[in-house]
């Protein structure tokens, strides 16, 4: 952790110090007046020194150093500048156009010297003391006469003692401001070739280090494609890193002397377009809770339609809009800083890479953007111009970003890594012990199913005797009343289908009360299970029912039995009773256990019910009762 806290800062200080490194000019303090610039106290050789100050113009002009003191003089005016920012008669004079620039400036030696030529725009031809030492591009007063280069160079020339006269030429139809927006510098040739050569290297190295996190990033995304954001920030690498060989000493118009000069600054403008859509995009990809949709979709549709413009319409009217783009991409800027400072706020998981890399990367666009906007260029104060006027701040600030978002994820890769191997692990052993996993859960999971069906089985028997209880009288252990209820209804329907006839005798214990009195209640018990044993075993059919109906009460339904059979049922019942001779000295008509029986017969047809044949057998019951008791009495109805 403490060496990662150290690699952040290292990295970032280290590429500020490769960017810083090289050569700077010498801040004179002096500038040219009225074209002239007296350095004859400067040690030339081995300074390096800006010929900024007023440089005699000739606007509309191309006139050639044995000319010039012919031409028209329109005025001594600010160089470096885009020459739309001159006033001729009270007017600015348009951004196209072409016209000559002179500088007589004075050394005190013989010695060869070496001038720092920026990008012109956009073409020239500069002569010194009358030699023509540096062209790019061919000068024309048309559109159609010239051809634009971008060819930022060193030249080298013989100065005089004395006066030494620079002659530049220039003619642009290409751009919307006209002029050059950095120095000429002036100095020896090797302090020149060390600023370019850093220069150049560190551009290089900023190309080659961007384009490497660019193809790393596209190949995380083609292999993992569920995940956009790697291809967003991909995409912006390249995209900064071709910029990057265009912007500076551009590297790509050396390397490609005849690369297409409206081709190159379509592809140069169109890296910056595409930018700011991508880079939001990946924003939103990585932390889609703060990036609105339609912010994004705006920036999409507007990138879009500023794309079309710029690969169809001349380099001079695209140039034009191009400030419009530069106000939206400040919006954007300010809403990202925004946005990163709410997530530094939430202390998001992990964000503080993000936060970091990004508020350095869009600080860095935004010192690009404006620098480079032509309002601001020609009047920034020359300090922050020096400052900031390497315009591949924003280049440097990408690759930190890209530095400090790869540190995230080589972090990330490497936690998933570690946890990946670790579940491996535990799952490689889990896999050792799987055979014995199985085995004890299968010997378990039989030991629960034996003991499951032990449980239903004891079950299913506790049912079946709680139903048998449910139909039993505890006591005696005839069916109850409940059983008689459902069955006589079966039975009776049976009959009734069947057109048979069916019996029902209803017996009552003579002076049972008597009995429980003189006896007691456990012998009463004894004498009714006797009594209820003796009526079951008497009767052989299955489908004769012999019923505890309540208390000494008893029915015997007897189905398919005519009357005379039941009669004849009934007075051998009664009989049974009689011969088990049960002492019962209470009884006032016999000095044993004796019963009345009352039988009832019935056809069952549809206008009787069978609850007719208990009330008929009742009433027969009650006539038995009342005319004797011991006795059968039958009754029709
Ligand atoms: P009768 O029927 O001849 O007119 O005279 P009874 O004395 O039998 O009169 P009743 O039918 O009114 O009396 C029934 C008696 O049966 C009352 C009660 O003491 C006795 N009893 C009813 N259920 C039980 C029982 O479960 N166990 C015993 N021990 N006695 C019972
Ligand atoms: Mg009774
Ligand atoms: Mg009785």
């Amino acid at each position: 952790m403490i060496k990662a806290r150290l690699l952040l800062p290292t990295i970032i200080l280290m590429l500020f110090l490769l960017g810083g490194c090289s050569a700077q000019p010498t801040e004179i303090g002096k500038k040219a007046e009225n074209g002239l610039l007296d350095l004859t106290q400067y040690d030339l050789k081995n300074q390096i020194i800006p010929l900024d100050g007023d440089w005699a113009f000739y606007w509309n002009q191309l006139l050639e150093p044995d000319s010039i003191e012919k031409g028209a003089l329109d005025g001594y005016f600010a160089f470096p500048s885009s020459w739309n920012k001159y006033e001729i008669d009270d007017k600015n004079i348009p951004g196209t156009g072409y016209a000559t620039y002179r500088l007589i400036f004075t050394t005190s030696e013989n010695e060869i010297l070496a001038l720092k030529i920026p990008k012109v725009r956009t073409a020239y031809r500069l002569f010194v003391n009358g030699n023509l030492i540096a062209t790019a591009g061919t000068l024309g007063i048309s559109q159609n006469a010239m051809v634009p280069q971008y060819l930022p160079q060193i030249v080298s020339f013989a100065a005089l003692p004395g006066d030494n006269e620079i002659v530049l030429q220039m003619s642009n139809f290409y751009m919307s401001s006209g002029g050059l927006l950095s120095s000429i510098l002036l100095g020896g040739e090797a302090p020149l070739l060390a600023l370019r050569y850093n220069g150049l290297a560190y551009n290089l190295f900023l190309f080659g280090a961007l384009m490497m996190m660019g193809i790393y990033h596209l190949a995380l995304f083609f292999f993992r494609k569920k995940d956009r954001a790697p291809l967003y920030f991909g995409l912006f690498c390249l995209l900064v890193a071709i910029r990057t060989l265009m912007i500076g000493e551009s590297f790509l118009y050396f390397a490609m002397p005849n690369l297409d000069f409206v081709i190159a600054r379509k592809i140069q403008t169109l890296t910056y377009y595409l930018g700011a859509p991508l880079i939001l995009l990946f924003f939103r990809a990585i932390l889609p809770d703060y990036f609105d949709l339609r912010i994004i979709k705006t920036v999409m549709i507007l990138s879009i339609a500023y794309t079309a413009v710029v690969i169809m319409a001349p380099t001079n009217i695209y140039t034009a809009i191009n400030p419009l783009y530069q106000i939206w991409t400040i919006f954007l800027i300010i809403y990202l800083f925004a946005m990163l400072l709410k997530i530094a706020g939430h202390k998001e998981k992990n964000s503080i890479l993000i936060v970091l890399g990004g508020l350095i990367m869009i600080t860095t666009v935004l010192i690009d953007t404006i620098t480079l906007s032509p309002w601001i260029n020609d009047s920034w104060p020359p300090l922050l111009m020096m400052i900031f006027q390497g315009d591949a701040n924003s280049s440097t600030g990408q690759l930190i970003f890209a530095v400090l978002y790869s540190l995230l994820l080589a972090k990330n890769f490497s936690e998933s890594l570690e946890y990946r191997t670790s579940m491996g692990e535990k799952l490689s052993e889990i896999n050792d012990h799987l055979d014995d996993l199985v085995a004890t859960r299968t010997r378990e999971l039989t030991t629960a199913n034996q003991k499951v069906e032990q449980q239903n089985f004891e079950l299913e028997q506790i049912n079946h005797e709680l139903q048998r209880l449910s139909l039993r009288d505890p006591l005696t252990e005839l069916w109850n009343r409940r059983k008689y209820d459902e069955t006589i209804v079966l039975e009776w329907q049976r009959c009734l289908r069947q057109q048979r006839p069916i019996s029902l005798l209803f017996i009552d214990v003579d002076y049972f009360k008597n009995y429980n009195d003189l006896y007691g209640h456990v012998a009463g018990d004894a004498t009714l299970i006797k009594i209820g044993d003796t009526l079951r075993t008497a009767l052989s059919r299955p489908t004769d029912m012999v019923v505890r109906y309540g208390g000494e009460e008893f029915i015997v339904l007897l189905s398919e039995i005519k009357k005379d059979q039941a009669i004849q049922h009934a007075n051998r019942l009664r009989k049974k009773i009689e011969a088990l001779a049960i002492l019962h000295e209470g009884s006032v008509i016999k000095n044993c256990i004796t019963i009345s029986i009352g039988v009832a017969t019935l056809l069952p047809d549809h206008h009787c019910h069978h609850e007719d044949l208990v009330k008929i057998a009742d009433k027969a019951l009650y006539l038995a009762k009342s005319t004797g008791r011991n006795q059968v009495v039958y009754l029709d109805k």
